[in-house]
């Protein structure tokens, strides 16, 4: 080999210790994903791929609560879903009105600056969420194309009533956008009856299977606004091709990118999972075992970053880091002393909060006691 050659690299063996994984994601995956993991690869053009992708879009509109064809997942993270329901959606030049509360309607706003999308921001306190009023008096000063806002905020531990905010949208000609990533399974949602535009998850949080497959959902009027737009969005990021390859409007079979075989099997498990459970028992079981977790951290006098109960988000908590403790050693302690990952706050609970998931199959009592006991235990350890 001449000098100019890379030479191959160690590539060691590595031991890891899986903690409990009580974060705002990702959460532990239900057992059977683990072995969907494992199948084999189904090859594209055969009956069963579009099998397996039938059944995904079938659970899907069941997760979304909506009977839109135009349901399927992209290939990548959360970010992946934003950024496809905002490109398709909006247009350069045209105004996206973002309600912005945290970390992800920021993101929005990012993104659709760099689309040369207008924004307009109206905001609320980071530890409470939007009145109907306020987000009207928007609409009707801003009439922009669409709202952007966050159904459940993982970065604030709030989630925000929208049950009559599509019909307001509508009244001022906008569309609905919603993230829904860290809600979804874990919080009540109902696409087609709030009148939901658009809508984005993600399959690492209550749906508790692995990152990088999002699903999305389009009601008919966001299909019509994609179906006459001028503007072309991203080619990867393209509904409308993606909406041939996954079968949206019949049998098209049009290939546009390779998905991923271990990926699909493993969003088709989860929602097998789901399926089963029911998605009121999963709505119950996330506000029971959640409510359970305050009550015990209540009795701890452990303080909360959001103060309304019924802002508080049924997945995610924030927990208020007392005055003089450093966010990076209560983590490390939590991980090493107790085996459990929670992490620290983002965006507006930086510094401030530690965010805890009593979410997916850890929404459980017992994971809730779990974690309630390790921080009263690391709050008393850390003291200065
Ligand atoms: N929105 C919310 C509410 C989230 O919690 C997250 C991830 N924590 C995202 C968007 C981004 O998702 P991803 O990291 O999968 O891209």
């Amino acid at each position: 080999m001449s000098a100019k050659t890379v030479p191959p690299p160690l590539i060691q063996d590595r031991k890891f210790v899986v903690p409990l994984l009580c974060g705002p994601g990702p959460c532990a995956y239900w057992p059977s994903v683990t072995e969907a993991l494992a199948k084999p690869v189904i090859t594209p053009n055969c009956d069963e791929f579009y099998n397996v992708l039938d059944d995904i879009r079938a659970g899907l509109q069941y997760v979304f609560q909506t009977k839109s064809k135009l349901v399927l997942a992209m290939s990548g993270a959360g970010h992946s879903g934003m950024e496809a329901v905002i490109s398709n959606l909006v247009a350069p030049g045209e105004t996206l009105l973002v309600a912005s509360r945290g970390m992800w309607d920021q993101r929005a706003i990012i993104i659709a600056n760099r689309l040369g999308i207008k924004t307009e921001i109206t905001s609320v306190p980071s530890n409470t969420t939007f009145s109907m009023e306020q987000l009207e008096s928007e609409l009707k000063r801003t009439r922009p194309e669409a709202m952007f806002i966050t159904f459940g905020d993982s970065s604030t531990g709030t989630i925000q009533n929208i049950e009559r905010l599509g019909d307001i949208c509508h009244k001022y000609g906008a569309l609905l956008l919603v993230d829904t990533v860290v809600s979804l399974i874990g919080v009540e949602f109902l696409m087609d009856e709030w009148g939901v535009d658009a809508v984005f998850s993600a399959t690492q949080k209550a749906f508790s299977g692995p990152a990088g497959i999002a699903p999305v959902a389009f009601s008919a009027l966001a299909e019509e606004k994609i179906n006459n737009r001028k503007h072309e969005p991203s080619f990867y990021f393209d509904i409308k091709l993606l909406a041939n390859q996954w079968n949206c409007y019949g049998d098209t079979r049009t290939y546009h990118h390779t998905l991923c075989p271990p990926m699909l099997w493993a969003l088709r498990c989860c929602l097998q999972e789901i399926v089963k459970e029911t998605l009121p028992v999963s709505w119950a079981r996330h506000a029971s075992s959640t409510a359970y977790f305050h009550q015990r951290l209540q009795e701890y006098s452990i303080e909360l970053f959001v103060p309304k109960p019924e802002e508080r988000l049924n997945t995610v908590t924030t927990v208020m880091l007392p005055e003089g403790y450093d966010h990076l050693e209560f983590h490390n302690y939590m991980r090493e002393k107790h085996n459990i990952l929670v992490l620290e706050g983002r965006g507006p609970t930086l510094g401030k909060a530690i965010r805890v998931g009593i979410m997916g199959v850890n929404a459980t009592k017992e994971v809730a006691d779990k974690v309630a006991d390790a921080l009263a235990d690391s709050i008393q350890a850390l003291k200065k």
